[in-house]
């Protein structure tokens, strides 16, 4: 296994709208290896392949709070969605940032495991909101594009702020 570099804002890379994964062979298995990987080790909770430059449709989470649990989602898509939550979301792409995002609160999802094998779920709570973080990576989406055009350029101004501190990084990741 290896660990993947993460992309970060501004990379334009992270604006790529990612292609359904079409081949479910050894290169999968070991790009979800190398994903879950690099997920643990950068401390977050979800990763989309996006996040590590692979413009294809696929991410990782892990919810849990042993972090031992990860989950695979291949060509997710939300069938139906209900409620509203706002939860503080922060984003291994967004270093150091946090801020408030409303999401569904339930989602059904439909995804392929990396055999090819087609599931159906519902989500909520962290697994809901996660899932939909990650799916917005696959379509160039990111949470900080939620936010008035006020509390972006809070976003920026820190950004640039803590990019001058180098070798800082961030206390806590999240998504
Ligand atoms: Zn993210």
């Amino acid at each position: 296994m290896a660990k993947l570099e993460i992309l970060e804002i501004p990379d334009v890379r992270l604006r790529t709208i990612a292609r359904p994964v079409e081949a479910f062979d050894a290169d999968l298995v070991q790009l979800v290896a190398d994903m879950t990987e690099t997920m643990y080790g950068a401390a977050g909770i979800g990763l989309a392949a996006t996040q590590v430059n692979v413009h294809r449709r696929l991410l990782v989470l892990d919810v849990s709070e042993s972090q031992d649990q990860p989950r695979v989602y291949i060509n997710p898509e939300i069938i139906s969605a209900e409620g509203s939550e706002t939860c503080e979301e922060g984003c291994l792409s967004v270093p150091g940032i946090y801020a408030e995002v409303s999401r569904a609160e339930k989602v059904r999802v439909s995804a392929q495991n990396p055999d090819g094998s087609s599931f159906e779920e519902d989500l909520d709570g962290m697994h809901a909101i996660c899932l939909q973080h990650e799916i917005d990576h696959l379509d160039g989406k990111l949470f900080v594009d939620y936010l008035s055009p006020l509390k972006r350029r809070m976003v920026t101004k820190k950004l640039e702020k803590q990019r001058k501190i180098s070798g800082q990084k961030p206390a806590r990741a999240v998504l």
